[in-house]
This record gives structure tokens, sequence and C-alpha cells, in this order.
């Protein structure tokens, strides 16, 4: 789960990150009322969930009130396309006003999971402000990795060591540390997945500060941070996602155009290999699971059916615990009720296969059968294409 910056900074300030002054308006008159509060100079900053602000306009400075009020009606209500948004964009609802700062430098700093290690890992580079991919590519010894031991917790001599990375000594090291600590406890409180300062800044007069704060966390332990659980903002979330959650359907939306839908979340993922191999590109990863009945089936398929994107649709299903006869009906259901106007390819096997072709052949609808799951994904990479 993805949260704002603005909560992300909250987070920040309770846990000791220092963040710079700031207020939130969802109209142009609170921004303005924000910029007034603070006097001097203001940053504002929409809040979407997603990067790539800065550069697409998203991230815009004010001398005045007045201005301040300006940029926050030019943001508010529309949608800010930046590289990380897709062509759409996201609507801005909110935005954040933040006292401006005078940076004298921009440092880059985040924690994630080393899935290879299999702990946490804490990556840091002096370069901060531009993309960190760019730097990892052209110059990545700036670019620092500290492994955490997951039980210690991060160590007083890592940070010191990041810290001294970055270029800090003296009583600067140790705020950084201190910071880099703090920051290091949110991930683990929290079950975040991801911890991004960009930039972290040192400003004019020598203060370390979050100008920008992203948190990320694993979804499967949400259960125990209902904190965060509120935190969730259902308008950026991806409605077909939405809908799927809402019945209890594991749907990931993708960027191809070849829906997908499976029973198993191992076959799922062999089937978008092979669907990748043959050239095709998957829509979406979707598992129906093992006890899916006939209007789980139909619902998944509905969400997939509604996906403007895609062009064909393969349904592999091996009947295990689902009965594939069970499996027909509620595609056979979902296809008349919403109307298919892809071409569909479907794969089954296992338990009533047999019966379950049966209903897709005498359903009138125009289903293309296919034996083995090769085949099945060379065809419908090659439908997808017309
Ligand atoms: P992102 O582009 O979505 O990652 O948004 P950021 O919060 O990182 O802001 C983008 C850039 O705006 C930063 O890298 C800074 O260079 C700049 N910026 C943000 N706040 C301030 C500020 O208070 N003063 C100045 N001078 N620049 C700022
Ligand atoms: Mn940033």
């Amino acid at each position: 789960m993805n949260i704002h910056e603005y909560q992300a900074k909250e987070l920040f300030r309770s846990y000791g990150v220092p963040v710079p002054e700031g207020h939130l308006a969802s109209t142009a008159q609170q921004g303005r009322e924000a910029a007034q509060e603070f006097g001097g100079t203001v940053v504002v900053k929409a809040q979407i969930h997603a990067g790539g602000r800065g550069k697409a306009g998203g991230v815009k400075v004010a001398a005045t009130a007045d201005q301040a009020e300006e940029l926050a009606a030019g943001m508010l209500g529309r949608a800010l396309v930046t590289h990380q948004t897709g062509p759409e964009g996201r609507i801005v609802r909110k935005v954040l006003v933040e006292k401006a700062q005078r940076i004298a430098r921009e440092i880059y700093v985040s924690i994630t999971l080393d899935r290879a290690k299999g702990c946490p890992v804490i990556m840091a580079s002096p370069d901060g402000g531009m993309d960190i991919e760019e730097v990892a590519a052209k110059t990545p010894e700036r670019i620092l990795r500290q492994s955490v031991d997951p039980l210690y917790g991060l160590a007083d001599f890592e940070a010191r060591r990041i810290a001294a990375f970055l270029g800090f000594s003296g009583k600067s090291m140790h705020a950084c540390a201190r910071l880099l600590k703090n920051l290091f406890q949110i991930y683990q409180d929290k079950d975040a997945s991801l911890a991004e300062i960009n930039p972290l800044v040192v400003t004019e007069d020598g203060t370390l500060l979050a100008l920008d704060a992203k948190l990320n966390f694993e979804d499967n332990a949400l259960y125990r941070h209902s904190d965060i659980m509120e935190l969730e903002d259902p308008a950026e979330e991806d409605s077909l996602e939405k809908q799927a959650k809402e019945h209890g359907l594991n749907y990931i939306r993708l960027e191809g155009n070849i829906g997908v839908m499976v029973n198993g979340a191992g076959l799922a993922m062999a089937t978008m290999d092979l669907i990748k191999q043959a050239g095709g590109d998957p829509a979406n990863f979707l598992d129906v699971g093992g006890g899916a009945g006939a209007e789980k089936i139909a619902a998944g398929f509905r969400i997939i059916l509604s996906d403007p994107h895609v062009k064909a649709i393969l349904i592999n299903i091996f009947g295990g615990i689902l009965r594939c006869d069970l499996l027909a009906e509620g595609v056979v259901k979902a296809a008349r009720d919403t109307g298919v106007g892809v071409p569909i390819i479907i794969r089954l096997q296992g338990t009533n296969a047999e019966e379950g072709r049966r209903i897709l052949a005498e359903s009138g609808l125009r289903f293309t059968v296919a034996e083995h799951l090769s085949d099945a994904a060379r065809l419908v990479a090659e439908v997808s294409e017309q």
C-alpha cells in the first residue's frame, strides 16, 4: 500500500525524522492561508501516489500568498501526468504547502528489502534529487548499500558509516546517523516495503530535512497496522484492483493487452511466462484461487473484460478443487452479461474438464479451446497482435 507524501511526513515527524513545516490544502483559498501563515516563500506540492512531480509541474515555488493561491488553483482538480502515472495521469485532490528551503545539497536515502540476502538494505547516495536509476547506471560507486540485520536493527556504527559516505562529519554526522536510525525504525515498526527520501537536503544553514517522503507498506502485514490502513486513499486505487479486492480475487493490473485468468498463483506465473515467451504481453495477473465458485469466476472475468486495453483473453484452469464445469458456467454467464468483443482461448484440464468444454461448446459463444498450455499461449499471443 502506498500513501501520500504529507502522510509519510507526519509519520516522519512523529519518529523524529525532520521535515519542513507544511499545511495541507484542498482548496486554493486554503493554499493562500497556509502561505500567509508561513509568511515568506513557499513550495506548493501536488499530492498524488506517484513520483516525478517536480519535472511534471507538480512542485512549484510561490513567492507570495497570491501566487500560492494561483498555483494551488492550477493544480487542484486537474490530472497531473508524470513519468510514473501513465498517460492518463492522476487527479490532484490536495496540495501540500510548505515553507520553502534554501538548499545547499541534495542526498538520496532509501530502505527496502534485499530479497537475495533476505534482509533490509539501506541505499544512500550524495547525488540526490535526480533519478537514482541514472546514478546507479552511470556512477554506481556513488551509491552505498548497507545491509541491516533485522534482529539487531541499524547499528550506530552502520548509521555513522552511511553518514560519513554522504559527506557528513562531526555534529552533522551524528544528526544524519540519528535520522537514518529513526527512518529505519519506521520501516521496521510499520512493516514498510519501501522508505525513501529523495531528496534529503542540507539547507544553507546546515539543517538536515526530508524534503520528499515516500512510504510503501507490505499489504500482507497491514492487518496489524490499523493506523496505516486508515491512511489508504480510495481515490488513488486502481478501480479494477479495488473491485477485485471486494470479490476476494488476487488481481494485479499490468501494462500488456492479454487478459489472463488462472487458478493458482504458481500456474498464473507460469502462464504469464509462456505468454511472454510466445511474444505476448499480459494485461493482468489474476489468480481466482482454488475454491472459487461461478460467481467469483464471473466477477473475475468481468474485471478482465472491463479493461479497455485487453485485446484477447487466455483462461487457463487446472481443475482440482475448482471444478471445470463451474468455471465454464461462470465464464459463460459473465460473457453473456457483459458481451465479449475479443477472442477467448481456453485451456481446461482436470476435474470435470469434459463437462466444462461441453458447456462452453453449447453456449453459442465463441471460444477457442486449446489442449496444451503452450498452444494456448501461442494462440493468444497471435490473436492479441491482430
Ligand atoms: P518528486 O519530483 O515527485 O520526487 O517531488 P520532490 O518532493 O522530490 O520535489 C522535486 C524537487 O523540487 C526537489 O528535488 C527539489 O529540488 C525541489 N524542491 C522541493 N521543495 C523545495 C524547497 O523547499 N526549496 C527548493 N529550492 N526546492 C525545492
Ligand atoms: Mn522526490
